[in-house]
């Protein structure tokens, strides 16, 4: 099959191209008008932030497109209905390394905690005071977990081996990690009693900015929160507002409400325009990194071949096990 490459890094060709489909690579993220950058293709590989909205799935299925194959277990950025109207095919890498995510949320609170941005910092400047670098020990805190699917189970089971008590919150509760002592809570109680919440639920209509200013409101103050899954999941405004007054103790975030055409890109040469996104990158107490949380070795060499594998069975059957 010829499939045309949306929004490609270097890694994608790396270890893409080791198939039998020909793909040809565009640094473009999708959208309505580069859709027709497809034109007389069999089908596009998408990431992230790639928009298949219903004007460019119109604009694809025009071009002769009959496969949309993701390359990350997110879909929300595709408009599945759409497709299904034009007869596109929509698979996805549902699973490829929860290690990778759950473990740079991890870092993340060890880095927000122990200030290691700071510290590193002020030691590049000869600064090798710790005054104002306090932490506080992980063990034996309360730690909330919202969506115990694959990567926040394995989020869970590191803090459980760090020491603490996990609550969670989920609406299809996991037996095997509640066994392990992982105790299942209604969210406005785990909201109440975590000193850390990190969220991995997906973006849904009933999840979207579930962190705002009345959920905040139930928080501690002293609360960390870690966001590696979706930034839509929390009100970014109402979160900048809380720490201005003191209602979060940290943020620590992987992805951004508008990531869109930022994240990923080296714009140390531009204007930023998003004054939101810059007053985050003001706080002492804030980390922002660049949805980099997938991007281990072996995430990339999995996400690759379960795209490349779905592909192949599209090209042989029509369909793919791996259908959204
Ligand atoms: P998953 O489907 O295995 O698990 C999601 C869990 O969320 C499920 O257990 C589901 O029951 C639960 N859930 C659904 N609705 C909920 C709600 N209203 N409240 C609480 N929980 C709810 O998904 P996963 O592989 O663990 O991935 C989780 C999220 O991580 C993805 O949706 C994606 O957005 C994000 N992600 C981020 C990166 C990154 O690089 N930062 C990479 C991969 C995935």
């Amino acid at each position: 099959m010829r499939i045309a490459v949306f929004s490609t890094k270097p890694h994608d060709r790396e270890f893409l191209d080791c198939g039998e489909h020909e793909f040809v690579y565009f640094e473009a993220r999708l959208d309505p008008i580069t859709a027709e950058l497809a034109n007389g293709f069999d089908g596009v590989c998408l990431f992230v932030n790639d928009m298949a909205d219903e004007s460019a799935i119109d604009a694809l299925a025009d071009g002769g497109c009959r496969l949309i194959a993701l390359r990350c277990a997110g879909f929300n950025n595709v408009n599945i209905a759409a497709a299904a109207r034009r007869g596109i095919v929509v698979c996805r890498v549902p699973e490829y390394s929860p290690y990778a995510v759950a473990e740079h949320a991890v870092g993340l609170l060890l880095a927000l905690n122990r200030k290691i941005h700071r510290a590193h910092s002020r030691i590049r400047e000869g600064d090798f005071s710790i005054h104002g670098l306090m932490g506080f020990d992980l063990h034996g805190k309360t730690v909330g977990v919202i969506g115990t699917g694959r990567i926040g189970a394995a989020f869970a089971r590191i803090m459980l081996g760090f020491g603490c008590r996990v609550l969670a919150f989920d609406p299809s509760p996991d037996a095997v990690l509640a066994a392990s002592g992982v105790e299942y809570k209604p969210l406005p109680e785990l909201l109440g009693a975590a000193d850390v919440i990190s969220l991995h639920c997906p973006l849904l209509p009933q999840t979207e900015h579930l962190v705002r200013a009345e959920t905040i409101a139930q928080m501690k103050p002293s609360v960390f929160l870690v966001n590696t899954s979706r930034g839509k999941l929390i009100n970014t405004r109402d979160a900048v507002r809380a720490l201005k007054d003191g209602r979060i103790a940290a943020l620590g975030i992987d992805v951004y409400e508008e990531e869109s055409g930022v994240f990923f890109e080296n714009l140390s040469d531009t204007i930023i325009d998003d004054d939101v996104l810059m007053r985050l990158t003001t706080f002492p107490n804030v980390i922002v990194t660049s949805h980099q949380g997938f991007f281990t070795r072996e995430a990339v060499v999995n996400i690759a071949a379960t795209t490349l594998a779905n592909i192949d069975e599209f090209a042989a059957t029509g369909t793919c096990s791996n259908r959204v």
